[in-house]
């Protein structure tokens, strides 16, 4: 039998492929060195703030970045643009009934639409939120409806080299002194990842939701699941877990969110749509609340800002998304890069996660202190080198403190390379390493980054620097 699994384990080389072939294409180039210190002296060398047609390489994000199928495009030409009741969204509705088993589903625009329909409803001024670690639009929706995010990930996630199978983990123990120290009644839900953003990707295993779950009945404390790369969650359950190895990536989707009361996702990474998003949850009465709360905010019930067209293409991707030959070749694509950088001694976030390769900054620039924002520095020296975008997740990411004003200093200095979905090939994957690679070997001579603009919320989106000299 040589299907994707077993291919290589009965040969010294027998190589994974795409479960795709190319059928149009989008020309790209790169600029000139010449042209590329200027576009990033203009966009004050944050890489949020460049000109897409200045980018080579455009690893920014995996969000909204997936070439969609033919089948999906084809869905795009089925759009029933009714305002109520579109045929689309009981086809989104089906899907995410099937394949993620939440009984009440409301659509938004995207992730974040989503985030602030789920913090609104449950959260009360003063309560507590913990979470297998921050997600920077999740938590500010968390504050802004009065609560507090409290990391509960377990310590290994904030060592970038740990080898732990899991990292994405909670460490329930730390769920447990929070509810010593304010009590269940003021905290409304466990926030949980799968994966981790901003762990690297890292991923939650299936034990731990089950332990999770069955501690935060014993509280009466709910769980909700931010869904956005569950799919790559599921597939290193199949992995790595004992017991999972001969599941589908789809029934092992379907265990894992019978754990959780409900669930976020941002459509645009796993569902391999370009926008979209959606909430669903199994209590009717907070499907109720947020159903009200989704008029005002985003669009009718039955489309939540998304086209018709959007919607039908979004219940084709979730279905599409969630094949194991799709998932394997999307994650080994990610280690494919990893692999290189290793080889070549290159300091990168350690087990190689689902969506993106995290270049740890601290150890990479050991001379540029935080306060000069080394993972930004490596994020605009990238760009000067090759025009491949990137982007930070460290010190900028991570904002201030609000009570103090201080700048809030995570453990985790890192410069995210993330890769779209079916959009780039192999060769695309060398050109970034190598060029990765004459960054690193000019490390000694390049200095920080000073911020000369910088915005209240998410600062990382607009804030402007200027080079150090
Ligand atoms: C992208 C993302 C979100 C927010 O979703 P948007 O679609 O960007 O609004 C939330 N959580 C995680 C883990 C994400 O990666």
């Amino acid at each position: 039998m040589s299907d994707i699994k077993t291919m290589g384990q009965q040969f010294g080389r027998r190589s994974w492929a795409e479960p795709w072939k190319i059928k149009m294409v989008e020309p790209i180039h790169m600029i000139t060195r010449a042209e590329r210190e200027k576009a990033a002296a203009d966009a004050g060398y944050n890489t949020f703030l460049l000109r897409s047609e200045d980018v080579y390489i455009d690893l920014l994000t995996d969000s909204g970045t997936s070439a969609m199928s033919d089948r999906q495009w084809s869905g795009m030409m089925m759009g029933d643009e009714a305002y109520a009741g579109s045929r689309n969204f009981y086809n989104l509705e089906n899907a995410i009934q099937t394949y993620y088993g939440y009984k009440h589903i409301i659509p938004t625009h995207q992730g974040r639409g989503a985030e602030h329909l789920i913090s609104q409803a449950l959260i009360k001024k003063g309560d507590y939120i913990p979470g297998n670690m921050y997600f920077t639009t999740t938590r500010l929706h968390q504050e802004l409806a009065g609560g507090t995010f409290v990391d509960v990930i377990i310590d290994q996630a904030h060592d970038p080299i740990d080898p732990h199978l899991f990292k994405g983990n909670v460490d329930i123990d730390k769920v447990k002194a929070l509810v010593k120290k304010v009590g269940a009644e003021n905290i409304p839900y466990v926030s949980l990842a799968g994966t981790v953003n901003m762990a690297g990707g890292q991923p939650v295993s299936m034990q731990n939701a089950r332990e999770l779950r069955a501690y935060c009945d014993s509280q009466g404390i709910a769980v909700y699941l931010d869904a956005t790369r569950m799919y790559e969650n599921a597939f290193f359950i199949q992995e790595r877990e004992e017991g999972y190895a001969e599941k589908s990536i789809a029934e092992i989707l379907l265990e894992f969110c019978s754990y959780t009361d409900g669930a976020w996702m941002s459509a645009k990474k796993d569902n391999l749509v370009n926008i979209g998003g959606w909430l669903a949850v199994n209590d009717p009465k907070v499907a109720e609340q947020a159903r009200t709360m989704v008029v005002v905010y985003e669009g009718l019930h039955t489309y939540g800002g998304m086209a018709g067209r959007d919607m039908e293409a979004l219940a084709i991707g979730i279905a599409e998304g969630v094949q194991d030959d799709h998932v394997a070749s999307r994650v080994r694509q990610v280690r494919y890069l990893g692999k290189l950088l290793l080889d070549w001694d290159i300091p990168i976030m350690q087990p190689v996660g689902g969506h993106a390769i995290f270049v740890d900054a601290k150890r990479f620039y050991p001379h540029i202190p935080q306060d000069q924002f080394p993972s930004q520095t490596l994020a605009a020296q990238l760009y000067l080198d090759s025009g491949v975008r990137s982007m930070e997740r460290g010190v900028v990411s991570a904002g201030r403190n609000p009570e103090t004003g201080e700048h809030r200093y995570p453990a985790l200095e890192l410069t995210r390379i993330t890769i779209p979905r079916r959009v780039y090939t192999q060769a695309h994957m060398d050109v970034v390493a190598e060029s990765l690679k004459a960054v690193y070997d000019q490390r000694d001579s390049t200095k920080g980054l000073k911020m000369v603009y910088e915005p209240e919320y998410l600062r990382f989106f607009q804030a402007r620097f200027e080079l150090l000299d």
